[in-house]
């Protein structure tokens, strides 16, 4: 597999740390608001990769943090009367109510901030006591100058930075480009104690922390959105590499944003449309098979009109899902005919060029096109004289490459009710020849979809959660 690695702007073949597993670092969103639908671009994308991974029998260690403590979440506090502490309670919980219904699986581990304050004011106190970092009246900064390699990943020097930036900055810091790893506490503002009196963590810090406690001292993945190239992530690296003299991250990626009318969707610009908003008109796998249909590393710009013909777009794949369902009901041919070995080696070879396309840098975009073409070849070829082997097959392939997306994935109306009848006649025979492990596997996997069953004397009756 290839991954594009924004620190040495190449395609390079990935290569994890330990064979068969990634650790991934995803920056996550500040919880202070909900997310919007730029936001949930990257979060999708990553929720991608990281599924392709899984698909390509990788084991996934994946951490996305909460920032939980930061200037917005101060203010925010404040504004509604309420502590830094619920403010994060309230608007974690939203999170994961939006992140849940557009199909993006659960991280490995979500960290907050505030969680770290120990490990956080160790990790100051360390690069302090290495030179990297000096206090002055209540505030750590980071010296840029410190850390011969400061730049390498946004591809700048420290003088090019310099002479970019508006020198109206704190007077007692050494260099301009130094940053805060910790703040002295101001009046109305929440506090932690440390070495240098009450105050909080600097934003930068908490993911090189983070990153550092539950997935060690060097990770394969470190992704993120664009915007965050520098400083934030140029700052976790003068600090994660400054404290433990390794390399923080193997590979970078960066996604590019969601735009609005060519500028990017920012809560700022006041541009922007929930998640919240968006799932309430259009279904998850809609809003991601429109987030998918761009390369990652092109921005994309978002209009009404382009989710909805993501919408027909899925409805042209879910049809075909259907009519495939529906012959292999009339379907009167069990197994594979003679005539159809060639066409099951056309199936697969649409596999192939899909697992090429994802496994170059992720192109969903390519391997969205993929499937299309695969829809059009079934809907095209197969009908009521093809058997349900070879029905069977494409129809566990669509929706097997559907996957990686979290598109396709969906129990189709039509024969829900059918194939949860026939998946219960499939226990009761299990259960009889005693095979509790086939008939648990299938009330598991009816769980899963979100289906109950339920041993009444009148029989085995379901219900819908
Ligand atoms: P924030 O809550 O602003 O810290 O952002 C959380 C994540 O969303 C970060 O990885 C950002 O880079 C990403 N992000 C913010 N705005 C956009 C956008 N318009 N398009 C894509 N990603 C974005
Ligand atoms: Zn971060």
């Amino acid at each position: 597999m290839k991954i594009y690695n924004t620190m040495t702007q190449n395609k390079e073949e990935f290569i994890p740390i330990t064979p068969g597993v990634v650790k991934m670092y995803v920056c996550g969103p500040t919880v202070y608001n909900f997310f919007h639908i730029g936001n949930a671009r990257t979060f999708i994308i990553f929720d991608s990769v990281r599924r392709y991974f899984e698909y390509r029998g990788y084991k996934v260690e994946y951490v996305q943090n909460f920032t939980d403590i930061d200037d917005r979440m101060i203010t925010k506090a404040n504004e509604d009367g309420i502590t830094i502490k619920e403010l994060g309670d309230r608007f974690i919980s939203e999170y994961y109510k939006d992140a849940d219904g557009l199909n993006i699986e659960r991280a490995t581990a979500n960290p907050r901030a505030t969680e770290y304050i120990i490990e956080i004011v160790k990790f100051v106190e360390d690069l302090i006591n290495k030179g990297y970092a000096y206090e002055i009246d209540g505030d750590v900064y980071y010296s840029t100058k410190e850390f011969q390699a400061y730049g390498k990943l946004s591809g700048q020097d420290l003088e090019q930075l310099e002479s970019g930036i508006r020198i109206n900055v704190d007077e007692r810091k050494k260099d301009p480009m130094d940053f805060a790893i910790w703040k002295k506490q101001k009046v109305g503002e929440p506090g932690w104690e440390s070495p240098w009196g009450m105050g909080r963590p600097g934003w930068h810090i908490e993911c090189s922390c983070m990153a550092l406690n539950l997935l060690g001292e060097t990770i394969d993945i470190h992704a993120g959105g664009m915007d965050l190239v520098f400083p934030h992530h140029e700052n976790e690296i003068a600090q994660s590499e400054g404290r433990t003299g390794k390399t923080f991250a193997n590979y970078w990626m960066h996604a590019a944003y969601l735009n609005v009318n060519n500028q990017k969707m920012s809560k700022s610009l006041n541009n922007f449309l929930t998640a919240r908003e968006a799932l309430e008109k259009f279904d998850a796998e809609v809003i991601r098979l429109l987030m998918l249909s761009a390369h990652y590393r092109t921005q994309l710009n978002y209009s009404m009109d382009l989710l909805e013909s993501a919408k027909s777009g899925l409805e042209r794949l879910y049809n075909s899902i259907e009519n495939l369902q529906s012959l292999l009901e009339l379907s009167k041919i069990d197994n594979l005919k003679d005539d159809e070995n060639q066409y099951m080696d056309n199936l697969n070879s649409y596999k192939e060029k899909y697992i090429k396309k994802m496994d170059d840098d992720f192109n969903t975009a390519d391997a969205i096109s993929v499937i299309f073409d695969l829809i059009k070849d079934v809907n095209i070829n197969l009908n009521i004289h093809s058997s349900k082997e070879i029905l069977k097959y494409s129809l566990d392939l669509i929706r097997e490459l559907g996957g990686p997306l979290g598109i396709l994935q969906k129990s189709t109306k039509v024969n829900l009710e059918d194939e949860i009848e026939k998946l219960i006649e499939k226990r009761e025979k299990a259960r009889k020849e005693k095979n509790f492990q086939l008939s648990d596997k299938i009330r598991d996997d009816l769980k899963a979809e979100g289906i109950t069953l339920l041993d009444t004397p009148q029989g085995v009756r379901w219900k819908k959660a």
